[in-house]
């Protein structure tokens, strides 16, 4: 039995990690990975360069000896001038630009109300070769909550993919059955997958009573659907890769009525996901080390990390909470053992 793994060190290719006092500690908690994409989804939104330039510094000053490589998206939306566009390629720290459907989820008040309206951005992003990262779900009551992501492949992604051949596109945490197969039929698409996704199924929202921790958006599917998540990775595709969308709040805005959406991972995410690989028999190097630490990088074209980290058969237990600024934060199997630990980075 396989009881240590040495891998070339994970990236994270979608993380919120917030800002002001959480910042400090949502960043430490990232240092397991390499590379990081942070997500735009702060208030206000960055819909700059400049903006993002500020941030990624503040992120690299609480991050330990400078050993996190943190990468940066912009927000679309009105606010976002062309200009930044012709510039963006002059900054390798920048790697796309994220849709958020306007009110789909935390802080997506400024995203976008009709596509048509962006299918400029959209085609010089094409011309550019500036990746477009999707939160792929429509913000429709009319729509059954469980159904969000399949009816925006549907109506949205489907159509930018067939008037922009071209653009890259990262279909975002990919949580349905029918987003992987998009994933899968198109060209230029790739997916990020997160833990939870591939450990958690819609029941346990609610079994064994209802659980605000592991509410997140795009919610959690059927079995059905986390079986065709996992086949896809540990066939070993390319197209998809880990990233964990590790989404921090303060237990006041967790657990009280209308809860946030979001999951926090960031600390033991490495070893759920190995926990995800175990659990399907498949500790193959090989399949872990590229979902973890090579299609990412490929795909956004950034080097392969040379440094590895160690991951040992140990028992660990997840903390009941971590400390958030002067908040807490409940991680994802709070209180709960791990049976892998990454001992050194
Ligand atoms: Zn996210």
């Amino acid at each position: 039995m396989i009881q240590t793994l040495k891998i070339i060190q994970p990236d994270d290719f979608h993380i919120h990690l917030r800002q002001q006092n959480y910042l400090k500690d949502t960043v430490r908690y990232a240092e397991k990975f390499k590379k990081i994409l942070v997500m735009p989804n702060l208030t206000p939104p960055i819909v700059s360069i400049q903006q993002a330039k500020i941030y990624r510094e503040e992120i690299l000053f609480y991050s330990k000896n400078n050993s996190l490589e943190p990468y940066m998206t912009l927000y679309l939306n009105k606010s976002l001038s062309k200009q930044e566009l012709f510039e963006f390629r002059d900054h390798n720290w920048l790697l796309g630009i994220k849709l958020y459907p306007s009110g789909v989820t935390t802080h997506s008040e400024y995203g976008i109300d009709k596509i048509e309206e962006y299918f400029s951005y959209f085609e010089l992003m094409e011309k550019l070769n500036i990746p477009l990262l999707v939160h792929a779900e429509v913000n429709d009551d009319n729509i059954d909550f469980f159904d969000r992501e399949k009816v925006f492949i549907d109506l949205y992604l489907s159509r930018i993919r067939n008037v922009f051949p071209e653009l890259k596109i990262v279909l975002e945490h990919v949580s349905s059955k029918e987003g992987v197969e998009f994933v899968l039929e198109s060209q230029n698409i790739a997916a990020t997958i997160t833990p939870h996704h591939l450990l958690l199924t819609r029941n346990d929202l609610f079994l064994p009573r209802l659980n605000p921790h592991h509410y997140c958006l795009p919610v959690l599917k059927t079995k059905e659907d986390r079986d065709f998540i996992a086949k896809v990775v540990l066939s070993g595709n390319p197209k998809f890769f880990a990233g964990t969308d590790s989404a921090p709040h303060p237990v006041y805005k967790k657990e009280c009525s209308l809860s946030s959406a979001g999951i926090f991972t960031s600390p033991i995410a490495i070893e759920l996901y190995i926990t995800f690989f175990e659990k399907n028999r498949c500790l193959d190097k090989t399949v872990i080390e590229n979902f973890l630490s090579v299609n990412g990088s490929k795909f956004y074209h950034l080097p392969i990390n040379q440094t590895t980290i160690t991951i040992v058969k140990e028992i660990q237990k997840i903390p009941e909470s971590y400390p958030l600024g002067n908040d807490k934060v409940i991680p994802m199997w709070a209180n709960r053992n791990l049976t892998w630990k990454v001992i050194s980075n």
